[in-house]
């Protein structure tokens, strides 16, 4: 498979498909947006009648983007599947697993997981929570392909879906050029996902859209009726991987294509339970994954870190545009230097709540940075003894629906202190006391500087968390103090530097705490 192609960006104006192509299908002059609705294609019982080609507007840009949509997949059973497509682009491509939010800051279902990957935002943003929509705020926080046409209207956007509510709903809404929005729930979702297809190949190939979404519903039907563990889901991934084939393979049989640039991505919305079904808390309803091939993104990388907003902010990336203000992802083309993600974990110690599998944790800070245990009692769970590097994983498997699940900021790995973890087992008198100390950063003359990092602090009995600075050898003062929750927040602090400060330590301090809540922080940055 070729993704790639390295071709300068003056190539753009020489790409424009003739307008008699478009002209020559007897579809009008583009118009936007160009709606076919099932039931006006499809007033009969020919369950298989193929869509019309819509009218697609000439693109601009040699850039070209294609976000493959898969509902209800979990990325672990795709091994197991017979899916050379999929299984090629994860060899060609990047990556990334992740888990996502559950309630109350959304539930595992496809509004809010079709609405994070359409605007990059989380839940707490668009505030789409459930499948109602209701409160969604897609005017603040728009669709990739509506955000598109307002920064650029040149570009040409392109929709495909059969899961009625994504077009019905505005999370790939009227702002975009061409839409294709057939109704899997009451004509089935195996017709429909085929006729997706039939359609967005022949848009892909002949017509030339900068960006497109085709989104498909069949797999999640098939996690429903049967469950995440049963063949027929498997045969449901193999066939959606003959999908993938198809529209990869219309892509490349472009007759531009070697003055283009593409980049594929596919993802999903939520899991699924072994047993079938998805909207709960467990970690298999959980899971998702961005997978994306094309210019600058490392092939056969599977980096820790991607998160479902990412697939919104590396369509922007790889069209060499701006990320958004507002958007939570990052380019997955992007690589993080937190050195939290560097740490070696281990498997659980005493942690009941975890598989003996998975990693996991460690004690261990990064080079430069230290835990100061001395207000900690003996004893006590070993995972949680004082601050600890752990995953979005491991962590929330210790004690599902507290919340730990909404750390939806962190990445990776990230430092935690969790009194209440901690206490499941016997310790010395005394409350939990821990400090997390970053390595100094170096301050170069500067009058002033800003502590950014992100954290999920949830309040308990007289817990108590404190960041504090220090400068070269000087005392620590407090620059920030949590008395409330604070879910999942980039913070962004201002600090004033003394006269010939050289370095500065940040510290972050949890105490107080009997059998209470947790502090979880990340990414810390010093600019
Ligand atoms: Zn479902």
């Amino acid at each position: 498979m070729r993704l790639r192609n390295a071709m300068g960006a003056a190539v753009a104006v020489m790409i424009l498909i003739p307008t008699a192509a478009l002209a020559g299908s007897g579809a009008p002059t583009p118009s936007r947006p160009a709606l076919v609705s099932a039931k006006a294609v499809n007033t009969t019982a020919a369950q298989a009648e193929p869509v019309p080609v819509p009218a697609v507007p000439d693109g601009t840009s040699a850039d070209k983007v294609l976000v493959i949509g898969l509902d209800g997949l979990r990325h672990d059973r795709i091994a197991a599947a017979d899916a050379p497509n999929l299984d090629a682009l994860i060899a060609h491509g990047t990556f990334g697993t992740s888990l996502l939010y559950t309630a109350p800051m959304a539930a595992t279902s496809s509004g809010p997981g079709w609405s994070t990957i359409a605007t990059g935002t989380w839940p707490d943003k668009h505030k789409v929570r459930n499948n109602t929509f209701a409160g969604k705020r897609y005017d603040l926080y728009p669709g990739f392909l509506a955000r598109l046409e307002k920064i650029d209207p040149s570009y040409s956007t392109y929709a495909a879906m059969d899961w009625r509510s994504l077009g019905d709903q505005g999370t790939f809404g009227s702002g975009i050029d061409a839409r294709i929005v057939l109704d899997g729930d009451s004509d089935g979702y195996p017709v429909e996902d085929g006729r997706i297809i039939a359609v967005s190949e022949k848009v892909l190939r002949d017509r030339n859209p900068d960006v497109a979404f085709v989104s498909l519903g069949n797999v999640d039907i098939a996690g429903h009726d049967s469950g995440a563990a049963d063949q027929a889901y498997l045969n449901a991934i193999a066939t959606v991987d003959t999908y993938v084939g198809r529209l990869l393979a219309a892509v490349q049989s472009r007759s531009t294509y070697h003055d283009e640039r593409w980049t594929v991505i596919v993802t999903t919305d939520h899991g699924h339970t072994d047993a079938g079904g998805h909207g709960g808390s467990t970690v298999e309803e959980r899971r998702t994954f961005v997978l994306a091939a094309g210019p600058g993104i490392p092939a056969g990388a599977t980096p820790a870190g991607i998160r479902l907003v990412d697939v919104a902010a590396t369509v922007f990336g790889q069209l060499g545009l701006a990320r958004p203000a507002g958007l939570d992802g990052r380019s997955i083309a992007f690589r993080s230097t937190d050195p939290f993600d560097r740490l070696p974990l281990r498997r659980r110690v005493q942690e009941t709540g975890v598989p003996a599998g998975i990693r996991g944790f460690t004690h261990t800070a990064p080079p430069g940075w230290s835990v100061d245990n001395r207000g900690l009692p003996s004893g006590g769970v070993e995972e949680w003894r004082g601050w600890s590097f752990t995953t979005d994983e491991f962590w929330s498997r210790a004690q599902r629906d507290q919340w730990r699940e909404l750390f939806v900021r962190g990445r990776g790995v990230f430092a935690v202190a969790d009194s209440d973890e901690w206490d499941d087992r016997p310790h010395g008198t005394g409350t939990f006391g821990s400090t997390l100390a970053s390595a100094p950063y170096p301050l170069a003359d500067r009058r002033s500087a800003r502590i950014g990092y992100v954290t999920h602090y949830r309040q308990g009995g007289a817990q108590k968390a404190q960041v504090l600075v220090s400068f070269d050898r000087g005392r620590t003062k407090v620059v920030k103090a949590y008395t409330a929750d604070a879910v999942s927040k980039v913070e962004s602090i201002p600090v004033a530097v003394p006269v010939g400060a050289t370095r500065m330590t940040v510290r972050f301090r949890y105490s107080n705490a009997d059998n209470d809540w947790y502090w979880a922080i990340d990414d810390l940055r010093v600019t």
